[in-house]
């Protein structure tokens, strides 16, 4: 079962998605992943021509066809801290078919691009789920995420409005770089909206099929 849809701990880490960039993809036992090139480091990724290095694309192709990959990404926009914006939604565009292609739900890095990441999702119209991670923003832009269909992934810090308008079975639980164990955070959730949500969580993370 996958509580928490997205971390950066180290394995084994049994009930988590732990996201790495293909380089850093070392599959071992049965812990589930998630591969993808991150806005942040798309200088890395792309060459001059903005578009993803071809060795790199092959490297990230191979590792998410791999049965422990239950998810693309991280991917996204940052028009915070990423690069060029143009790069950015070229590398976003082309994981989001990618997980199209293998079936797998896609893991969005989102700050300050809730109209790019909607209008992508607009025009794509994906079958996978899109799933919106570190949501912290506040309920006009969670309310657009979910008008849109996506789902949102709450952690350590977030909006509790955000979080109690948002359907249950489109919430889902992360650590992220967070110290704290994923059932604290889901403690915390519970108690702001005044409900178990894990058994929830558990079923809304059946999305994460793998054949491992
Ligand atoms: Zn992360």
């Amino acid at each position: 079962m996958i509580l928490d849809c997205h971390t950066h701990h180290t394995p084994p880490s049994p009930e988590a998605i732990i996201s790495v960039s293909p380089i850093g993809f070392k599959p071992v036992g049965e812990q589930r992943w998630s591969v993808g090139l991150h806005p942040w480091h798309l200088d890395l990724f792309c060459g001059s021509d903005m578009r993803i290095k071809e060795e790199i694309w092959t490297e990230l192709v191979a590792a998410a066809a791999s049965p422990q990959v239950a998810a693309i990404g991280e991917c996204g926009i940052d028009t915070a801290k990423g690069g060029l914006l143009a790069m950015q939604m070229m590398a976003f565009r082309k994981q989001a078919l990618l997980a199209e292609r293998l079936r797998k739900p896609l893991v969005i890095h989102a700050v300050k691009a809730h109209d790019i990441i909607v209008g992508m999702k607009k025009d794509l119209s994906p079958e996978q789920p899109w799933i919106i991670h570190g949501f912290r923003n506040k309920p006009t832009v969670a309310e657009i995420y979910l008008d849109a269909g996506c789902c949102l992934s709450f952690g350590e810090r977030y909006n509790p409005e955000s979080l109690r308008i948002t359907p249950p079975e489109r919430i889902f639980a992360e650590t992220d770089e967070s110290t704290l164990p994923i059932e604290t955070i889901i403690s915390a959730l519970e108690q702001s909206r005044q409900e178990d949500l894990k058994n929830q969580i558990i079923q809304n993370g059946k999305i994460f099929t793998t054949q491992i």
